[in-house]
């Protein structure tokens, strides 16, 4: 009984193979081990590679949409995050401003009626003034240190 060769088992694998062809390999797998196993060797190659192939496919995609889509994804929120962030900053301050203005024009106020002072101090505008830059730099400093993580 002749063997059947490998490139026969492929085509018959392949399903390239006419019916009489199909049916003699058939017949000869039944009975020859030998055959039996190198069919099922061809038929494990031939199954597992376009699975490798299909698998491979799937992990490169998940790589592109994680190194691509994800980080992309982190980065627009990161970037919201840092957008309300510096809302939330320039809130502080206009609010911080606010109380600075109101406590420091009355403590100018009280100290209008002592005239050494008055004319010693700056003026209550001039202070408030230094005091929003001085509120407007510390957050600027904020934003930059936000930057830098
Ligand atoms: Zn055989």
């Amino acid at each position: 009984m002749k063997h059947i060769e490998t490139t026969r088992l492929e085509a018959y694998i392949e399903d390239s193979l006419s019916d009489h062809e199909r049916w003699e390999i058939e017949d000869h797998l039944d009975v020859c081990d030998l055959c039996f196993e190198a069919y099922m060797t061809s038929i494990e190659t031939w199954t597992l590679e376009p699975s490798l192939a299909m698998d491979f496919t799937d992990q490169t995609f998940d790589q592109i949409i994680k190194k691509q889509v994800m980080p992309g994804k982190e980065a627009k929120r990161s970037a919201v995050q840092k957008q309300k962030r510096t809302l939330v900053h320039y809130g502080l301050a206009a609010g911080l401003t606010m109380i600075l203005m109101i406590s420091g024009v009355f403590e100018q106020v009280l100290h209008v009626f002592d005239e050494d002072s008055f004319k010693e101090r700056p003026s209550i505008s001039k202070n408030i003034v230094s005091e929003t830059d001085r509120l407007l730099q510390k957050v600027n400093e904020d934003m930059r240190s936000d930057a830098d993580e």
